[in-house]
């Protein structure tokens, strides 16, 4: 087991782009990390450079107490499981997964052994003499991850390795995974572009954009309390609301409603800032659409209703023509055209620089 350093990292492609770009990152022994952001920020490359896949333009990579910065993919103990799984199509499962061992020359007694032991623990005893071709994508799945996983590698990195399931296998397979990791311990780095993938599985997130990392910390941290507005715009599975506004008497006007600073920031009067608030986080006060002026909370009349099962999605629009979404729970749906007075719960306005969008 090891724990994977990164410093100054960047890989510059031969056409001049630069997919990473001086990356610094740590990732503990045993930590699952999820590589997050949207297509081209770089997650594949930096995932490939870990791997030797990539050779680094700039910087160095150590795995455990080993510079691997020039060491050949073979050399650093290192498994990937790609997006396809990239199976043999002629070999079976058992084939599969000893593939790796027999091209390292181990004896025939080994490939058995580690086959059999690697596919018991994942439900796969009964496939081994079928070919990829009679699996599901969800056995396909864990075909390719016993195989890594029968390398006995030090560090476990997976490109988009649920990217093919449907929804429920999907599902399926990410608690299988995440059950799977912990009970090995298997330091392992995912990439993914599914924001919820990312928060269900890691123990800590990087947010990227052009090869850089824009955030990291927990699932938790990285959703409550995103660093600018290109996260909190990027995580959610209904976007955070990002409102635009002014400060003025110590109070941010925002939709034509007054609301309370968070706490503790020395705000300007004047200053465009823009306000953030998660849908999830925003409470309908009863009564209050009756009144019209000197409200602290935001009012405007309910425009859409989108039912996404357990909550609904409401989105209603304000005087100014700004749009405010919030979710309640779908037994609480409103009528479109109702009026609504909603407020952000206690602590849970954020406020973004209006120019650069960091958060204050
Ligand atoms: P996706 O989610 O779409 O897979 P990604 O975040 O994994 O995207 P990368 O595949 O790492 O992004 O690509 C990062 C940047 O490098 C992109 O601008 C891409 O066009 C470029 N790139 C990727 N592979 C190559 C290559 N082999 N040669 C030149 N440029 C490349």
């Amino acid at each position: 087991m090891a724990g994977i350093e990164i410093a100054e990292l960047s890989t510059v492609y031969p056409n001049g782009v630069r997919a990473v770009d001086g990356l610094d990152l740590t990732v503990a022994d045993g930590e699952f990390f999820a590589l997050l952001g949207p297509s081209g920020c770089g997650k594949t490359t930096l995932l490939r450079t870990m791997a030797g896949l990539e050779q680094a333009s700039e910087g160095a990579v150590r795995i455990g107490d080993r510079d691997v910065t020039r060491l050949d993919p073979g050399a650093r103990r290192v498994a990937m499981v790609f997006q396809d799984y990239a199976l043999f199509p002629h070999m079976t499962v058992a084939e599969n997964i000893a593939y790796p061992l027999r091209v390292r020359r181990m004896s025939k007694v080994s490939q058995r052994d580690a086959a059999e032991r690697t596919s018991a623990g994942l439900s796969l005893g009964a496939l081994l003499d079928r070919r990829p071709g009679q699996l599901s994508g969800g056995q396909q799945q864990r075909v390719a991850l016993a195989r890594a996983i029968a390398v006995e590698a030090d560090v476990l990195l997976l490109d988009e390795p649920l990217s093919n399931l449907d929804a429920r296998l999907r599902l399926e397979a990410r608690t299988f995974l995440k059950k799977l990791q912990r009970d090995l311990g298997l330091t392992t780095v995912f990439v993914t572009h599914d924001q919820a993938e990312a928060l269900a599985l890691a123990d800590r997130i990087a947010v990227m954009e052009s090869g850089s990392i824009r955030q990291l910390g927990s699932p938790k941290e990285v959703f409550q309390r995103p660093v600018d507005t290109f996260v909190a715009n990027f995580i959610g599975s209904t976007p955070m609301n990002l409102l635009d506004g002014l400060i003025a008497d110590g109070m941010v006007e925002v939709a034509g409603a007054r609301l309370a600073p968070p706490e503790g920031l020395d705000l300007v009067e004047g200053t465009p800032v823009v306000a953030g608030i998660r849908p999830e986080y925003l409470r309908v006060v009863p009564g209050a659409q009756e009144v019209t002026e000197g409200v602290a909370g935001i009012l405007g009349a309910v425009a859409i209703v989108e039912n996404l099962g357990v909550t609904s999605l409401v989105t209603i629009e304000c005087a100014d023509g700004t749009l405010v979404g919030l979710t309640v729970p779908e037994q609480h749906e409103p009528a479109v055209g109702t009026r609504l007075c909603v407020v952000p719960e206690a602590g849970r306005l954020l406020l973004y620089g209006g120019e650069d969008g960091l958060l204050l």
